[in-house]
């Protein structure tokens, strides 16, 4: 990371479940020498440690309802508060409605740091119901039922995707089409965030 150009690397990546964002924020992390910060991870190994933050959102999961923010935004200010996220991160699932976009700007502006860049994956909903169903077959995600998937999606629509208007206003989102190979879509973003004057380091 020494002979790193750009100063910061903070990224979200947004996009409706079954879009790809995980696969790409992984993918988007690494060439940026970043570390991925998300939530449904951070919740599901909770889960299936039976911790007592897993006991308390584990029901909450399983419905695809939102865990409540105060927890939320707590976990995200404490992860971010590591050394390995000093100069830069990737969150992937947060912040997913308004209150947290204020928590986030809260603790951002407390440390003097602003966000770089907002990906928003855009997928029909037809494409990302498909890739959905998919996965709960390969992987089984307790979380992955018709009902649930429809709630998730409903949530989504309502009280996330309003958060790309408030990060539209800042000029900040950059909205990449997620039809394509996971390299073509790696690409896209790579170029919009480059485009930016976001760039990657040479250890890359
Ligand atoms: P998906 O985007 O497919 O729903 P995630 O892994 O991002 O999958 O999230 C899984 C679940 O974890 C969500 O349905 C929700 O219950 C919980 N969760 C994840 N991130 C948040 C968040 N920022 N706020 C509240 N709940 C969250």
């Amino acid at each position: 990371m020494t002979d790193s150009v750009n100063s910061s690397a903070r990224f979200l990546i947004v996009g409706p479940q079954g879009s790809g964002k995980g696969t790409q924020g992984v993918r988007i992390a690494a060439a940026f020498h970043i570390p991925v910060v998300s939530t449904g991870d951070v919740f599901r190994a909770n889960v299936a440690a039976g911790t007592p933050l897993g006991q308390k959102v584990q029901a909450i999961i399983e419905a695809g309802d939102l865990v409540p923010d105060e927890l939320t935004s707590e976990i995200v200010r404490d992860r971010l508060s590591q050394a390995d996220a000093a100069d830069g991160f990737l969150l992937d699932g947060y912040p997913r409605n308004l209150g947290q976009v204020s928590d986030l700007d809260d603790f951002l502006r407390g440390r003097d740091e602003s966000l770089d860049a907002v990906i928003e994956l855009r997928v029909p909903r037809e494409e990302s119901i498909a890739r959905l169903s998919l996965r709960a077959q390969e992987q089984g995600r307790t979380d992955d039922t018709e009902e649930v998937i429809a709630n998730r999606l409903g949530i989504y629509e309502r009280e996330t995707a309003p958060i790309l208007g408030v990060y539209g206003e800042r000029g900040i989102v950059d909205t990449i089409d997620g039809v394509g190979s996971l390299d073509e879509i790696t690409d896209r973003i790579v170029a919009a965030l480059e485009a930016r004057g976001l760039i990657r380091t040479a250890a890359a």
